[in-house]
């Protein structure tokens, strides 16, 4: 087994280094840590970095005798290599701000990272978590993702048929929403529970009722790109972890060297 975040380039000798922040957050980086990733990249690099779709950075062509004197000085900050190879990629979730967001997962990410940092699976395992049904970190072709949901409801407050709700581009995506002269209707069979209502109307006419989680497994991308089957909800961050630690429990016992978690589902089914 190589040693995490260690990939090996065209260069002789060199290596690229793939590194993640963990600390103080996951995926985010501070002033600091970019200084710090800078002046690596200048001093035992290239001078150039690589942003990767996994939300880690790679610093190419490290001379290989370097990489425990680099990977303390990364180590300082924060900042880890890891997410190569079998060891588990780095779970990524979408930007905290973004104006969709069901719920913020960035914090929850970072506890996952936390949790199963460098753990070693069969295969390539990938774990991905989207704050809405856009699912800009690609939840649905992940070997595990997850889904915020959210439940909505219609207050006693007036709506004050402002049409935010329904309009392009933070309204109702599924039209679901109705605007009647008395109030706002919502379509129960269309709504896919995204929450975005909620976060625009102003008066408080939708809100969210409860928050909850969509758990997907089994898909992937690269060469045969596979969609992941949908597998569970649940309603707390507590339980998410407890899915993720039995998915990941079952994965080690059944699957064969090299299996993804798609290939597992595929041969055993869901
Ligand atoms: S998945 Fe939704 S909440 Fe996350 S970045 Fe994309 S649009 Fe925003
Ligand atoms: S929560 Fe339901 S009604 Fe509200 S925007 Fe999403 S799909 Fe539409
Ligand atoms: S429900 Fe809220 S966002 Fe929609 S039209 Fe009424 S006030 Fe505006």
């Amino acid at each position: 087994m190589d040693t995490p975040g260690i990939i090996s380039t065209k260069h002789k000798n060199r290596v690229a280094l793939r590194i993640r922040s963990i600390e103080p957050h996951s995926s985010e980086l501070t002033g600091e840590q970019l200084g710090i990733i800078a002046d690596i990249a200048e001093k035992y690099g290239s001078g150039t970095v690589h942003v990767t779709p996994r939300q880690t950075i790679e610093i190419p062509d490290i001379e290989q005798s370097l990489i425990t004197e680099v990977t303390g000085i990364l180590g300082s900050v924060g900042l880890y290599p890891g997410s190569s190879d079998r060891f588990l990629r780095n779970i990524i979730a979408c930007s905290r701000w973004c104006l969709y967001n069901v719920a913020p997962l960035s914090d929850f990410t970072q506890k996952l990272n936390k949790i199963y940092k460098d753990k070693v699976l069969p295969g390539k395992t990938i774990i991905s978590l989207s704050g809405c049904d856009f699912s800009c970190v690609r939840s649905k072709t992940s070997d595990i993702g997850v889904i915020a949901r959210a439940e909505i409801e219609i207050t006693d407050k007036k709506c004050k048929q402002c049409s935010l709700c329904i309009k392009e581009p933070l309204g109702c995506q599924v039209d679901a929403i109705t605007i009647t002269d008395e109030g706002v209707l919502i379509d129960t069979e269309r709504c896919i529970r995204c929450g975005f209502c909620t976060n625009v109307c102003r008066p408080d006419s939708i809100r969210v009722k409860s928050r909850s989680f969509d758990l997907f497994i089994g898909g992937s991308g690269g060469i045969k790109p596979k969609e992941a089957q949908f597998y569970k909800n649940v309603s707390s961050e507590d339980e998410v972890v407890q899915e993720i630690n039995k998915l990941l429990d079952k994965y080690l016992s059944v699957a064969e060297s090299g299996e993804r978690i798609r290939d597992v589902t595929e041969r055993l089914g869901l």
